[in-house]
């Protein structure tokens, strides 16, 4: 049998276990930084196929790697995110959410078994590759400062430096049984902003003896859309949305303050500096300019995604062998962000999707909601395709 038949009727053998993990990590869903009881079960399951996890980079991360031949030639890496969201799961399954108000709503449940059973592969067909494979379990993926960049720090991408790394996402959008590439820019940065406009309160019929910070808020949302519109170049993708926005006032009260929140993405890293200083400069300076105050508090976040464009070729390709070139898809950009584009920073780094949608079976809701599902069929393929393109990238 061809190193290709092998990995896929492994990926078959394998797929109920692989199930079966993804449905202890669904019912057992973790917070962001707190996923102590998975990186256990993680370590658990990579110790019980022969290999020596190390735990506790990243504080709830889990790092493990596969030797094959001559493993000194060549080391890819490969990431799996673990932490789950604070949504109540609505979907009425076996293997629902146990936990209160937490739920494994974006998938990493799937991406930690999927990696999981692309180990167990991988770890049974060592003497047909030269060079090792890092698997990556790392925490916080859904919140600011991003798991990410703690791997980096405590250093998963160091000793040696792997020459790529590989990340994997459900996609609700795309059938189960196709796969998504992009290369190049993919995912936004994404920062979070939150102005608090001052003014002095009053009587609604005295606006004269106060400053009215509703208006200077009306004001500065407005005008902070000229960043994009304005300075922006129309070439490059960028969003400003306030989802926010809270003055104590009524309707014959003018409050004392104004609280806006918003998120600003982008997809040039130069652009983004700029535009945050922008925005900062304009809010502060209309405020004042009306005789009142607002202080700009920016929370940085992830920086925009970059798929290395020779990596996600080999990828793609090893991917067509894979499923078949009809099953496979380009994607598009999203303004989305990903703790992912941390790594894509430091080495080549391709982050591609996963068809998990079913329509027939009525899985079609997205992600984040309390009521996404995957077709698990997409636990077949995820694991030997990820071991797939891992020993093409060892060649
Ligand atoms: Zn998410
Ligand atoms: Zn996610």
């Amino acid at each position: 049998m061809d190193l290709l038949a092998k990995i896929k009727s492994l990926s078959q053998e394998h797929s109920g276990h692989v199930v079966k993990q993804r449905r202890h990590l669904h019912a057992n869903p973790e917070l962001s930084y707190q996923e102590f009881n998975t990186a256990k079960y993680v370590a658990e399951q990579l110790r019980g196929i022969g290999l020596v996890p190390q735990e506790g980079i990243a504080t709830t991360g889990v790092l493990a790697e596969i030797k094959g031949k001559n493993p000194e030639k060549k080391s890819i890496a490969l990431r799996a995110d673990m932490d789950a969201l604070p949504i109540h799961e609505a979907n009425n399954v076996p293997y629902k959410s146990q936990v209160t108000g937490v739920m494994h709503a974006c998938g990493h449940d799937v991406h930690t078994s999927s990696l999981l059973g692309t180990a167990k592969i991988l770890n049974e067909i060592k003497d047909n590759f030269e060079g090792t494979v890092r698997l990556l379990f790392q925490p916080g993926e859904e919140k600011n400062p991003g798991g990410a960049s703690y791997m980096i720090r405590d250093g998963a991408l160091k000793n040696p430096q792997p020459s790529g790394i590989i990340g994997q996402h459900v996609f609700p959008l795309l059938p189960v049984g196709k796969i998504g590439f992009r290369e190049g820019m993919y995912m936004a940065s994404c920062d979070e902003l939150y102005l608090k406009v001052i003014g002095k309160g009053g009587h609604g019929a005295a606006p004269d003896l106060a400053i009215d910070p509703i208006l200077i808020a009306s004001h500065i949302i407005v005008a902070l859309q000229q960043v994009i519109s304005r300075n922006a170049s129309p070439k490059q993708p960028t969003v400003l949305t306030f989802g926010k926005i809270t003055g104590e006032g009524a309707t014959n009260i003018i409050p004392n303050e104004v609280n806006i929140a918003g998120t600003f993405r982008a997809m040039n890293e130069e652009w983004r500096e700029s535009a945050l200083k922008k925005i900062k400069k304009m809010a502060e300076s209309l405020a004042e300019g009306m005789g009142g105050k607002c202080e700009v508090e920016i929370s940085k976040g992830y920086p925009y995604l970059e798929n290395n464009p020779e990596l996600t070729r080999r990828l793609r390709a090893a991917a067509e062998a894979y499923v078949g070139r009809e099953n496979v898809v380009d994607l598009d950009i999203t303004l989305g962000a990903e703790d992912f584009s941390y790594y894509s920073q430091v080495i080549p780094a391709s982050f591609y999707r996963l068809g998990t949608r079913n329509e027939a079976k009525g899985i079609t809701s997205y992600v984040h909601t309390p009521t996404f599902d995957i077709d698990e069929e997409a636990l077949t393929l995820g694991p030997g395709l990820m071991a797939w393109m891992a020993v093409n990238e060892l060649r």
